[in-house]
């Protein structure tokens, strides 16, 4: 996984991701906003599905940016920051 922010430092994912320049002004997967200086978050490959009335659709792997709050709360749900906080039991 591509990372890029300050704030993956000291974590695990900033132990094994593949540090990257931060893609400002890239328009962030999940809510939209373009990614700003400053800002941590992950490069993910999607499927970048095209579909034309017709035409088989294509499906083709595209690196697109996510903030790191995005991310998480994709993959833990609104309440993540309890995870991360509270830390195993
Ligand atoms: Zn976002």
């Amino acid at each position: 996984m591509k990372i890029f922010g300050d704030e993956w430092k000291g974590t695990p994912a900033g132990e094994d991701g593949e540090w990257v320049e931060a893609p400002v002004g890239a328009e962030c997967v999940d809510c939209l906003k373009p990614v700003v200086e400053g800002q941590s978050g992950v490069i993910l490959a999607l499927l970048d599905v095209t579909r034309e009335p017709g035409k088989e659709y294509t499906m083709e792997p595209k690196e697109q940016p996510y903030h790191r709050e995005c991310f998480l709360e994709s993959v833990f749900g609104p309440n993540f920051r309890g995870f991360i906080t509270k830390g195993p039991e």
